[in-house]
């Protein structure tokens, strides 16, 4: 049977959602093991190991430059382990990361994935949800971003002690040139995209300005989602975008604002529990799926509401 490695950059102080995710798709399969490229803290291996993890391979780096350490971590892991599956989350850094140790490794990588079977065949949604291909890795090792939402989080019926050991890293593993654009993600109170109960998102009707958006997302203490229309636009970062080519939510509210419907967009949301649209366009495809629909504009419409929930 096939051995799974799980990657993460960092952990809080329990893992998020996604990452109980991977571990349940990761206890699927033989010495299931995480490599971690920052020091996890004791909650942490405990639910390490109620998913069945032995070992825990860690390694932190302070002074090394955000992604090139964890570059070297995960490398040094495969190193360490006859893996012959990565396990890794969706966001854009891991898929870079993902592609990276591909090519150092001469390895497949599969992004968006949503299971992958005993014998290491890859499920990947194609055309938001219109069909699924089955991807099977034909050089070695299966390297596979999971999207969030796929694998039902099933915690084993176990509390097994992990052993933790440290990583000898060899040299940084750093490009001959490198440019960072942004180094990490500005701290934000607001829930993560993917777990978050209530999501607000906003879409090319924003016109640029995100701050109604925002403002209605601070009064439910709600995520921050967009289209894709919006990422592109540089009006809000690429891992709020939504959809296909995005993340995949399921929350309990969805506000979609200013946001048409595509069938891409749709990929990614249409599974939230309440669905409620802002148009100005009353014939917007969202209004199909929709459970509560407002045809107006955004800039009067999510004011009143914020207020409106400030005031209760
Ligand atoms: P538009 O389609 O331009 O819609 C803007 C909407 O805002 C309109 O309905 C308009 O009536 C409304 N509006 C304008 N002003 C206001 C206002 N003041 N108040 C209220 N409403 C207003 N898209 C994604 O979102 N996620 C993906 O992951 C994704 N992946 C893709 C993958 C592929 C391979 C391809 C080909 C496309 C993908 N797309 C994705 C793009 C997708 O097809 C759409 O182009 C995109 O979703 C449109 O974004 P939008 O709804 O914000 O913009």
């Amino acid at each position: 049977m096939s051995s799974a490695l799980v990657f993460f950059s960092h952990v809080s102080t329990v893992p998020s959602k996604a990452q109980r995710e991977l571990l349940t798709l990761a206890s699927r399969f033989e010495n299931p093991t995480v490599a971690i490229a920052s020091v996890p803290g004791e909650e942490a291996l405990k639910v390490f190991g109620s998913y069945g993890i032995a070992t825990v391979l860690q390694a932190e780096n302070p002074q090394a430059s955000f992604g090139t350490h964890e570059l070297s971590v995960l490398d040094a892991a495969l190193q360490h382990t006859d893996a012959d599956l990565v396990l890794l989350e969706n966001d854009s850094f891991s898929r870079e990361l993902g592609a990276r140790i591909a090519v150092r490794r001469n390895a497949a990588i599969v992004t968006d994935v949503i299971d992958v079977s005993a014998d290491l065949i890859a499920t990947k949604d194609e055309l938001a949800g219109g069909y699924s291909a089955s991807v099977k890795s034909a050089t070695g090792v299966l390297i596979a971003t999971v999207k969030p939402n796929s694998i039902e989080d099933a915690p084993l019926d176990c509390q097994d002690s992990v052993e933790v050991k440290n990583l000898e890293l060899a040299a940084p593993l750093v490009p001959a040139v490198s440019i960072v654009a942004a180094d990490q993600k500005e701290a934000s109170d607001r829930p993560a995209l993917s777990e978050a109960r209530i999501v607000v998102a906003g879409g090319r009707g924003v016109d640029g300005d995100f701050s109604a958006v925002e403002d209605l997302a601070d009064a439910l203490g709600a995520a921050i989602g967009a289209s894709r229309a919006a990422t592109d636009a540089g009006w809000i970062s690429h891992d709020a975008q939504i959809g296909q080519t995005g993340v995949t939510v399921s929350p309990q509210l969805y506000i979609s604002a200013g946001i048409s419907g595509a069938i891409q967009q749709k990929a990614g949301m249409q599974t939230s529990k309440f669905i409620v649209a802002v148009n100005k366009d009353m014939d917007a495809p969202v209004f199909e799926i929709a459970d509560l629909g407002i045809v107006g504009d955004l800039a009067k419409v999510l004011p009143q509401a914020a207020a409106e929930i400030r005031r209760r």
